[in-house]
């Protein structure tokens, strides 16, 4: 079922959702299942799988470094497959822009179809570790509003190249990303908000937003993309805090702004565990003010750990 039905079917009532990362290669699945067992009581609709970006590794050979091209963590769309024969939910595959031609994009997504999965999340996907900046693969988009271009002309029975006549429609639920303290690259959060309504304009169904951790600057962010004509789910994404290091690598990562008593409270924690418990706590004042104020989903990055999740969703759902 698409994400934008289950919402329907809700009724006003806030769902609960979560985002996992593959393991990565190598490493058995199993260790996914672990982590996502707890959480399925909480009664998720949708469960998001994150996509990797490709990266270089670097091999020694005959006393020179060999440059190849891996990907750690693969397996996005088996992994959706896998958890809705497993658990009956339904997935939502993180589909790049970077990384993959367009091509590779219809084959995915024809997969995706005889598959049974109904929701795509498109995005553009971040610069390489080794670039500055993004650079758009050869054959592949430059914004996601371009993906979600390639999804809905899908959706109307539109290959790339071949004039095949389609018996079956495809019929992508899409989602897109969003930035309450708008995307690291945009000039302001106006233009910002101008190019997420060019991906609504596009097809998207529904926006996941970025973590926050200021309420407000989620209100504020709906309240300006509703004036600007962005009249689809905006559905907050939030992370609790698990780490002390957290303080430091979030704000660079994602470009977000840490209240200051979040920052206090974690300062003053003896251990990580303490800080656990704080993230938690944090998580659930934000998850409690938000549910009040209608939102239609609560939505959780995970990031492979689930006992801080369930102990917010106990709270709340
Ligand atoms: P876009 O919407 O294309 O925007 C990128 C930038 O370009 C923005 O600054 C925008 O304002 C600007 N822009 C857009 N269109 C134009 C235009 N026509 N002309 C000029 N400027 C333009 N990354 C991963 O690698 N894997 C994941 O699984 C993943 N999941 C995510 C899930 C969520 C909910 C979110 C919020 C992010 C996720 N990301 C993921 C990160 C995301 O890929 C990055 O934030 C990326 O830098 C931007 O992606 P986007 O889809 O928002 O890009």
């Amino acid at each position: 079922m698409k994400v934008t039905d289950h919402i329907e079917k809700a009724k006003g009532e806030t769902l609960f959702s979560f985002e996992i990362v593959p393991p990565v290669k190598g490493k058995n699945i199993q260790s996914l299942y672990d982590n996502i067992d707890p959480l399925m009581e909480f009664n998720p609709p949708f469960i998001d799988v994150t996509t990797s970006r490709e990266e270089y590794i670097y091999k020694e050979k005959d006393g020179l470094l060999d440059k190849k091209m891996t990907r750690l963590r693969p397996g996005t769309v088996g992994i959706c497959a896998s958890l809705q024969h497993k658990y009956g939910v339904d997935t939502v595959p993180h589909v790049l822009c970077g990384g993959f031609t367009k091509e590779e994009t219809e084959y995915m997504l024809v997969d995706c179809q005889y598959l049974g999965i109904e929701n795509i999340m498109a995005l553009r996907g971040d610069a390489m570790k080794e670039e500055k900046y993004f650079t758009p693969t050869k054959g592949g988009h430059t914004y996601a509003s371009e993906l979600v271009a390639q999804v809905q002309n899908l959706n109307e029975g539109k290959y790339l190249h071949d004039d095949i006549e389609m018996d079956n429609l495809p019929d992508f639920c899409i989602g897109v990303a969003g930035y309450p303290e708008k995307h690291m690259e945009a000039p302001s959060l106006q233009s910002d908000l101008k190019r997420l309504k060019e991906k609504v304009d596009a097809g998207a169904d529904y926006v996941v937003t970025q973590m926050f951790f200021d309420n407000q600057k989620y209100f504020e962010f709906v309240e300006i993309a509703k004036a600007m004509g962005i009249n689809i789910p905006i559905i907050p994404g939030i992370k609790p805090i698990a780490v002390k290091r957290h303080l430091n690598i979030l704000p660079p990562v994602f470009k977000i702004d840490l209240p200051q008593d979040l920052i206090d409270a974690v300062d003053a924690c003896i251990d990580n565990k303490a800080v656990r418990q704080v993230g938690i706590e944090w998580a659930i004042q934000q998850s409690k003010e938000l549910k009040e104020a209608g939102v239609p989903v609560l939505h959780y990055y995970s990031m492979g750990k689930s006992d801080n999740v369930k102990a917010i969703a106990r709270e709340l759902f």
